[in-house]
């Protein structure tokens, strides 16, 4: 059996996603994730030619839960034809503006960096350690979210706040979901007929977390998730753009803990706060549809942020090629899509009802007019991303 394959893994706090990808046929052989880690209902869901299959893991942490994974892609005869290992690691701070391969001091700058993403990076590099012991032979491969965003300029990626907070301890906006633009960006300039070197695209990654991003020839030049993936859009629980200082009024008036606002900000708010019914867009706009006026309100809040953001790209980049929507809502919510660009008439976008509506469930395409300036929807794949970055760097 060829080595064509890579073995691409996303390991979060208490979840691992992983597939095995051919990165030039862009044939996915095998998708699933180990849920509920830590935890003894942890369980490992996989699909493999359109079959499902599950198998419970007892206590499994990081390293039981790649064994496992392991014990599967043998069974299925794939184990010979990984090349490599690519890991998705959420957090490169100033360090990576690229993948890169995992040496000694890769490890040690993503553990520096921890204190950036307490949440991710641990997990991250419990992965990256764990396929380097189950896997001696193999090559790993970092991806990060960040590193797409690194060609932001200070302008953009500078808070107004006294500045040795940025020089001493790197408070900045970093921004997040890097390694979907990048495909997204290249996808819907392939599709148009574009240059990505001479463009002006605006992306929204639209899913349980949401942003922004100003793509001018191929690079981020804005975003609005920040030092950490809280800021910005309105998203499936987490806020998005407070007034900061509801912190204060959170601890001074309602006697809540910093920890307490925090989780209330990252868990309990954004569509699932705002909506009091879910954090799943399908339910708000369900409600909506059948004459529910705090779901619509909620879904106008939601496309109300995401259009002031877009219109600030757009404007900052002096022209607009094409907005492209990406993401869980964005590939398949035509409601919100519409909503949006309603709100963004004034740049010349005119709906093409049909076509919105016929777009969804991975189908990528232009969603507007003849004539109109484009909006599209382009399927996001990171994961193929991520395999291909890694044949890059260990061909
Ligand atoms: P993601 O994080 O990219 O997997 O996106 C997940 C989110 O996509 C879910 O929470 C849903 O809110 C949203 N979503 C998926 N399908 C639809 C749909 N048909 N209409 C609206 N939202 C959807």
């Amino acid at each position: 059996m060829s080595k064509d394959s890579i073995l691409v893994i996303n390991c979060g706090s208490s979840s691992l996603k992983f597939a095995v990808i051919n990165p030039t046929t862009e044939e996915e052989k095998i998708n699933g994730i180990a849920e509920r880690m830590n935890s003894s209902e942890a369980v490992l869901n996989w699909k493999i030619n359109g079959e499902k299959g599950s198998l419970p893991l007892g206590q499994a942490a990081h390293e039981a839960a790649l064994e496992a994974i392991v014990g599967l892609l043998r069974e299925e005869g794939l184990m010979a034809s990984i090349s490599a290992i690519g890991h998705r690691v959420v957090h490169g701070g100033e360090k990576f503006s690229q993948s890169c391969l995992v040496t000694d001091e890769v490890l040690q700058a993503i553990e520096d960096g921890t204190k950036l993403a307490p949440l991710h990076s641990p997990a991250n590099l419990a992965g990256i350690r764990a396929a380097q012991k189950i896997f001696p032979g193999l090559p790993n491969v970092v991806v990060f979210d960040t590193a797409f965003h690194q060609t932001m300029p200070a302008e953009a990626y500078l808070y107004p706040i006294p500045y040795s907070l940025y020089k001493d301890h790197g408070v900045r906006r970093y921004g997040f979901h890097g390694t979907s633009y990048r495909y997204v960006g290249q996808a819907a300039a392939d599709m148009l007929g574009l240059d990505i070197n001479d463009s002006n695209l605006v992306v929204a990654h639209l899913g349980n977390g949401a942003s922004a991003c100003a793509i001018k020839n191929g690079k981020s030049i804005d975003t609005t998730m920040g030092l950490t993936p809280l800021e910005g859009l309105v998203m499936g629980t987490r806020s998005g753009d407070v007034d900061p200082n509801l912190f204060n009024f959170l601890n001074k008036t309602l006697g809540y803990t910093l920890d307490e606002a925090t989780d209330m900000l990252n868990k309990k708010s954004g569509l699932l706060g705002l909506s009091e019914m879910d954090s799943d867009c399908r339910v708000i706009q369900e409600a909506a549809a059948q004459g529910n006026e705090h779901a619509q309100l909620t879904l106008d809040v939601f496309c109300h942020v995401l259009a002031e953001k877009v219109a600030g790209f757009a404007a900052a980049m002096g022209k607009i090629d094409a907005l492209v929507f990406t993401g869980g809502i964005g590939e398949n919510s035509s409601v919100i899509r519409k909503n949006v660009l309603e709100r963004l008439s004034i740049f010349g976008f005119k709906l093409d009802e049909k076509l919105n509506d016929e777009t969804f469930r991975g189908k990528s395409g232009v969603i507007t007019q003849e004539g109109s300036t484009v909006a599209m929807v382009v399927a996001t794949n990171e994961e193929l991303m991520i395999s291909r970055d890694t044949q890059a760097l260990t061909a």
